[in-house]
């Protein structure tokens, strides 16, 4: 089997869905100005209590989710992953929340080939979507306060994987890449941090960087025929 994880924001979908759902509050959206001390899943909180107040209703949330795009090359890289799906296994590990990605998943019709979604658990009750932390991190001091993609990665490594492959794009996506080995791929996004980042970072495993995803598909190929 191999392991596929891919982080979502920028990645998956080309934008952030953080950012993306400021656009349900309309020219209110300004009002609220992030603080670093308490952390960015306590913004988000803030945020959607915000919607609430403002009467932004699930739907409303969902129309402007749907604007999203997938990244340039997703489609054939899922179609090449449903194609051998019984040799892969798909995680997903996000610091968006888990109804966003849900929601996305189902509009982009892959839900059926993601096998785990590890992210912030985020649920509705009446109009407040309701936002809680993934985990605390405690141990390492690469990662923010809530997640730790390593972490993610290691539990999703079962005995039967025989390589893994991390695509994404972010600073949060810099540890788990440190941490692979020399049989699997690290897939940063052409010009955002994590490629700005590994060309200063020496790392065991291969890395391919992609602005096309369908770059990866090769390389997925080839790790599916020593497999
Ligand atoms: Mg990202
Ligand atoms: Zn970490």
């Amino acid at each position: 089997m191999i392991l596929i994880v891919f982080d979502f924001d920028h990645t998956v979908v080309d934008g952030n869905t953080d950012v993306k759902i400021l656009d349900v509050l309309g020219d209110k959206k300004d009002s609220i100005k992030y603080e670093s001390s308490t952390g960015w899943t306590e913004h988000m909180r803030q945020i959607f209590v915000q919607c609430e107040k403002q009467g932004v209703t699930p739907a409303d949330m969902i129309s402007v989710l749907k604007e999203l795009a997938l990244t340039k090359g997703m489609r054939i890289l899922f179609q090449t992953i449903r194609d051998s799906k019984d040799k892969i296994k798909v995680v997903i590990a996000s610091d968006s929340n888990s109804w966003f990605i849900d929601v996305l998943l189902s509009h982009f019709e892959i839900k059926d080939i993601v096998d785990e979604v590890h992210t912030n658990p985020a649920e509705w009750n009446s109009n407040l979507l309701l936002l809680k932390r993934y985990t605390t991190n405690e141990n390492c001091t690469r990662c923010p306060i809530n997640m730790c993609k390593s972490e993610i990665v290691s539990n999703s490594a079962t005995d039967d994987i025989s390589a893994i492959i991390y695509v994404g794009d972010g600073s949060n996506d810099l540890c788990p890449v440190i941490n692979l080995r020399e049989k699997d791929i690290a897939c940063p996004r052409e010009g955002y941090s994590l490629s700005k980042k590994l060309d200063k970072v020496k790392v065991k495993c291969s890395v391919v960087k992609w602005s096309d995803a369908a770059r990866i598909v090769d390389y997925l190929n080839k790790c599916l025929n020593i497999s």
